[in-house]
């Protein structure tokens, strides 16, 4: 059976997994962190028992750490490559075909998985102006990677890719068209690796053609966006030119007034990087109530904390705004997924999204909705015209397979 390599590269820090696509069995996955830092550290896990979904934590999965000093992305990928020889499995006796990168941004360019030839870096580069937290530290890994593994196949997966089937009305800003043209402002999309991942795996639990199927899904996890998917394509979602537009998150303000920008600017005197750290790193759940983990907001608002209560209101009062005006676009709505680490965890919140939803079809069974359950599940009650699902998002696994079809390909 063939092995993929996912690597999620950032600028200090990659992780890795190897993954068998075709079952969704993990073999062995890690992190090497602290790059460029005195110390680095590494932490490389062995599967015995992965399957798709699951983190199978056997008594004999064994995680295996190390510290040493990591000063750059390709000694990071040599640090990986010992770790296997020493920990196994072996990369000798179960040999990668490709290697599949995440990369955040693919601006308008890049709407599937792409082989990574020079042209391509040359482009996740230049797309760094749009991303530039995310797609340089991209990049060293995609290089670093390369060295490690010349006679690969390297994939980039991206972020917006999904997204690039948003129609025109949905994609555009109301602003001058010469400005934004010039600039390559538009609304691009994120998660949109989970967001198809996870509305396929919707509709093969249903036995339902994927094409019939009108659902809306949210991906809340740190970071959180919804996407209408019509016939399996990304007809509308709540990130736009950057991970900032949209819901409220665990520090992200999401949608807001943009003249409360001029305003600061104005009156508290804020720089524009000033304006970025806060919108981006202070606001959210953060912002409002002092803790960014919904668990710990969660466990404050049972505790009666006033803000806590506040934050988890505006946290859901944006869920329904959402969910409301991505059923008026899709025309209705067949099936609602919740997906990533608050939407798979967390019933307060799915309840609260969905309780105004009911003219619309949507009936919530509180029992299921309570359950806890690792696979996919149904909350949704008997004869609910809509069906809701948790559905456990595999971003590795939907990249291990769009690189294993590139690489399949050549
Ligand atoms: P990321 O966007 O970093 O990939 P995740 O998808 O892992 O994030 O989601 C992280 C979020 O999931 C955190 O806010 C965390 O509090 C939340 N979460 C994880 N487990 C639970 C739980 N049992 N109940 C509520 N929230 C949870």
């Amino acid at each position: 059976m063939s092995v993929v390599l996912v690597v999620n590269s950032g600028s200090s820090s990659f992780k890795y997994q190897l993954v068998e696509p075709e079952d969704g069995r993990v073999l062995a996955s890690g992190i090497v962190e602290r790059i460029g830092e005195p110390m680095g550290a590494a932490k490389h896990k062995v599967y015995f028992g992965g399957q798709e979904g699951v983190e199978a934590v056997t008594a004999t999965d064994a995680t295996y750490t190390r510290e040493l000093p990591i000063p750059d992305h390709t000694s990071g990928f040599r640090v990986m490559l010992d770790a296997f020889a020493e920990w196994g499995p072996s990369l000798a006796e179960n040999p990668p075909i490709a290697v599949g990168h995440r990369v955040v941004h693919g601006g308008a360019r890049f709407f599937e998985p792409t082989l990574i030839t020079n042209l391509v870096e040359i482009n996740i580069d230049e797309l760094s102006v749009l991303a530039p937290l995310h797609n340089p530290g991209a990049l060293q890994g995609v290089r670093a990677a390369k060295a490690a593994f010349p006679d690969l196949a390297h994939v980039a997966v991206f972020d917006t890719a999904f997204h690039q089937t948003l129609p025109a009305a949905a994609y555009t800003y109301a602003i001058d068209k010469d400005l934004a043209d010039a600039h390559r402002i538009r609304r691009y999309g994120f998660h949109g690796t989970s967001h198809k991942y996870v509305s396929r795996a919707a509709a093969d639990f249903l036995g339902r053609p994927l094409e019939e199927l009108k659902q809306v899904v949210f991906h809340l996890g740190n970071g959180a966006s919804v996407t209408a998917v019509d016939g399996g394509r990304s007809v509308e979602t709540s990130m736009g030119l950057t991970p900032l537009e949209g819901l409220v998150m665990g520090t992200r303000s999401g949608d807001i007034d943009p003249a409360v920008l001029f305003h600061l600017a104005r009156r508290a005197r804020m720089s524009i990087d000033d304006l970025d750290d806060l919108l981006n790193k202070r606001s959210g759940v953060l912002g409002l109530a002092g803790v960014n983990d919904m668990r710990d907001l969660e466990e404050r608002v049972a505790q009666g904390h006033e803000d806590a209560r506040l934050a988890m209101e505006v946290y859901i009062h944006r869920l329904r705004a959402y969910a409301g005006s991505y059923i008026a676009q899709l025309g209705g709505v067949d099936v609602i997924v919740f997906t990533a680490g608050v939407g798979e965890n967390s019933p307060i919140v799915r309840a609260g999204a969905l309780e105004t939803l009911g003219f619309a079809g949507v009936r919530l069974d509180p029992e299921r909705n309570e359950a806890r359950g690792r696979g996919i599940r149904v909350i949704s009650a008997d004869g609910s015209p809509v069906t809701v699902l948790v559905v456990p998002t595999n971003e590795e696994l939907e990249i291990a397979r769009q690189a294993l079809e590139v690489a399949a390909a050549l």
